[in-house]
């Protein structure tokens, strides 16, 4: 256990599973009171699973079912965690989804699923964070900033992506969305930042992991020769949300073993 976080609350969407788990556990350990939401009944026992084992680390927490592309529940979640802790310190936008398909084949409903809960979701639980922030003002006795935000990008927010239209849109309107953030409340002290990962090992891309042949292939494109894993960017998630980064504002990291300084040129394009 840590102390980074002590005394914070931190939000963190999609918390049931892979990334926002692993985020969770991380926070966790450094201290903060985190909040595992999870968007139905169904992925509910996997949320009770992860603050189980929180709790039985010595962490502390509490879950919220929350479909972040619903306004009325991004508020009630809000309220509730607001009501139950006093405030909100931290928000990890890291609910997502990928609805996959040829371009000249991709529906509406894929569309608008994919920017209803990638971009829309951030937007709505930044709007509700932003605006708790405000309310509630400096809180030095926790933290030098009166909030953090952290949006989970991809760096396909970089990498255009056939087939993943409707993603990289998202990912891509999320930098514009953080960056926009940081310059209207830096003044307020509120800091938002992106983080950007690379291939990690989540059920959101098991197809590139689960054979030794998709992994062997996923492996041309990843210069350091691992798959990532979601402790990695719960260890920079903590980074972020802690003093030790508080001059870091409006920023994109990508924590992707390299995959961003594109391997295929590594023998002389
Ligand atoms: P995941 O599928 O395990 O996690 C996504 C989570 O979002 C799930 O827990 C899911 O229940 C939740 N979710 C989906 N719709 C929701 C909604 N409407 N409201 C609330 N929660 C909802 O996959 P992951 O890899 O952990 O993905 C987490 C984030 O990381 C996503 O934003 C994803 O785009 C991003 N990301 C993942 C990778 C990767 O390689 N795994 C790479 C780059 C970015």
């Amino acid at each position: 256990m840590s102390t980074e976080l002590q005394g914070q609350i931190a939000i963190i969407t999609g918390a049931s599973s892979g990334i926002g788990a692993g985020v969770a556990k991380s926070m966790a350990q450094a201290g903060a009171t985190v909040v595992i939401n999870y968007p139905s009944p169904s992925s509910q026992p996997a949320a009770d699973a992860v603050l189980k084992e929180i709790i039985d680390a010595g962490g502390k927490g509490m879950t919220a079912q929350c479909d972040v592309s619903k306004e009325d529940e991004v508020a009630r979640m809000f309220a509730d965690v607001v009501a139950a802790h006093g405030t909100v310190d931290i928000l990890v936008n890291n609910a997502g989804l990928q609805r996959d398909a040829k371009f000249h084949e991709m529906t509406l409903d894929q569309w608008n699923t994919v920017i209803g809960v990638n971009l829309t979701g951030q937007f709505l639980c930044a709007r509700e964070a932003i605006r708790e922030f405000l309310r509630r003002g400096p809180r030095p006795e926790v933290s030098v900033a009166t909030g953090k935000i952290i949006c989970m990008s991809s760096v396909h927010e970089l990498i255009p992506w056939a087939g993943h239209a409707n993603y990289a849109s998202s990912k891509g309107a999320i930098k514009m969305l953080m960056q926009s953030l940081a310059q209207e409340y830096g003044d307020r002290q509120i800091r938002v930042n992106s983080i950007c990962p690379g291939a990690i090992q989540t059920p959101i891309n098991k197809p590139a992991w689960e054979t030794p042949q998709a992994l062997n292939s996923l492996m041309t494109l990843i210069p350091y020769n691992r798959i990532g894993q979601p402790q990695d960017i719960g260890n920079l998630a903590v980074f972020l949300a802690s003093d030790k980064s508080d001059y870091i504002t409006g920023a994109s990291i990508f924590i992707d073993g390299g995959m961003t300084v594109f391997e295929g040129f590594a023998t002389g394009g």
